[in-house]
């Protein structure tokens, strides 16, 4: 067969410029921010009862379009998902010592949102496919201990939602979902992050829609709801004013949004039912142009859900290739395709290896409070461990502002490889 030599053995690039990085800021935000600048109220947050408690006029309004378009009760925005995450750990009851179950296969603070209410984290494997928490194995994880499941949606399709609750509704359990990378996904006809006892997004600036920094948290329930404002802004000296009697875990925080990330906010939310669709044609299109690939299996989306692709996931057969990952990545990386390695097996990050987390003895996993010896070893989550290893790439959909014709070239690049895997294997 002729095949172009790969740029990695001294051949010509296949993408010779890099890709546009997106953008999702336009005029309308800059328009928005400038009309709150000019009002002089940033924001409006008092941290007591007060009328000013739950913030000021974009605050309120960014919330109202949120629950409106996600379609719950209760919207509240807060200055970053890793403040929502830990709002919302706190918020269902939390105590310390309780043991909740969360994926590797995700950013870190899914799990430090744990660690902060001094609960233990216990890592589940995934599904690997879809790569979210597999439904078998986190029961296989439940103890007499366990009080929730912390659910992610990872790259940008849901969970099995069903079946994890109905795990969680068996044994009593509370579900958090981890929406960062999939808002605007669909379950079922239902948003991702809203089937959960409360979930939400990020608005950070690598995601879908951002405000720079920012976080939404969604809930249908009324007291989550008030529990969530008040770990947000100052609990403990709101609860007495407001008549709250339980006060477990009200130990507030300063997590509020400002009125300019909220005026962003509103306009981002309208043009993200737009930037789901243009990704979602953009990957359909790559996943056409990659089809027959030997060995390389593209993303698989379940019947009963939409991808809206945060990250573009890839899995090498090695066997089928008989070449490694490593060297198949520096032909891609070569060709000018910016595709990773490795996503996250959080678990084995120093935290969990050393179980040294607050302070410098253990604690909370040498405290009392730890009910038994949680092992978090290399072994215990072998499907995550496994593509992180050796057989995972991906592309994220998310960093650039892609055409079809840089699909294109993308699809050239890895038909070259393809087309080279001979030679890339002898140098394996
Ligand atoms: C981005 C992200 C977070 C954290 O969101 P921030 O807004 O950056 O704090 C949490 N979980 C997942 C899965 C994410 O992708």
């Amino acid at each position: 067969m002729t095949s172009q030599k790969l740029a990695l053995y001294g051949g010509p690039k296949t993408i010779k410029t890099e890709f546009k990085r997106y953008n999702s800021i336009g005029i309308e935000e800059e328009q928005a921010v400038k009309k709150v600048v000019e009002s002089g109220v940033l924001s409006q947050f008092l941290g007591a009862w007060h009328e000013d408690f739950y913030g000021g006029s974009k605050v309120k309004e960014f919330e109202e379009q949120c629950a409106k378009y996600f379609d719950v009760k209760h919207a509240i925005t807060v200055n970053s998902w890793t403040s929502g995450l830990i709002a919302a750990v706190g918020a269902i009851g939390i105590e310390p010592g309780d043991e909740v179950i969360v994926t590797p296969w995700t950013m870190s603070a899914s799990a430090t949102a744990i660690l902060h209410w001094n609960a233990i984290p216990v890592f589940a494997d995934i599904d690997p496919e879809t790569f979210n928490l597999c439904p078998k194995s986190v029961e296989a994880n439940i103890s007499p201990y366990t009080k929730a499941i912390m659910v992610v949606d990872i790259f940008g399709q849901s969970a099995d939602m069903d079946e994890l609750m109905a795990i969680a509704e068996k044994h009593r359990l509370k579900v958090i979902s981890d929406t960062a990378q999939a808002p605007g996904a669909l379950y079922k006809g239902k948003y991702a992050g809203t089937i959960a006892h409360v979930g939400g997004y990020s608005l950070n600036y690598h995601k879908h829609i951002h405000t720079g920094e920012g976080g939404i948290i969604v809930t249908n329930d009324d007291d989550i709801a008030e529990r969530l404002q008040l770990i947000r802004n100052h609990a403990e000296v709101v609860v007495g004013d407001k008549g709250v009697s339980n006060l477990s875990n009200m130990i507030g925080y300063n997590f509020r949004l400002g009125e300019i990330e909220c005026a962003m906010g509103i306009e981002q939310l309208k043009k993200l039912g737009g930037f789901v669709k243009s990704r979602q044609s953009l990957a359909n299109r790559l996943t056409e142009g990659l089809k027959g690939l030997r060995g390389l299996r593209t993303p698989v989306v379940k019947a009963d859900r939409t991808h809206v692709y945060y990250v573009y996931p890839l899995i090498l057969d090695l066997e089928e290739l008989d070449a490694s990952r490593d060297q198949i990545h520096a032909a891609l990386q070569a060709e000018g395709v910016a595709v990773g390695k490795r996503y996250q097996n959080i678990h084995l990050l120093p935290m969990y290896q050393k179980k040294m987390a607050y302070g410098s003895n253990g604690f909370p996993w040498t405290s009392d409070i730890c009910h038994r010896d949680v092992n978090y070893s290399k072994g215990v989550c072998p499907t995550a461990e496994e593509l992180n290893d050796s057989t995972y790439l991906g592309f994220g959909m998310c960093v650039y502002d892609l055409s079809n014709d840089d699909i294109d070239l993308i699809i050239k690049a890895f038909k070259k490889v393809w087309s080279n895997i001979e030679e890339i294997k002898n140098n394996s």
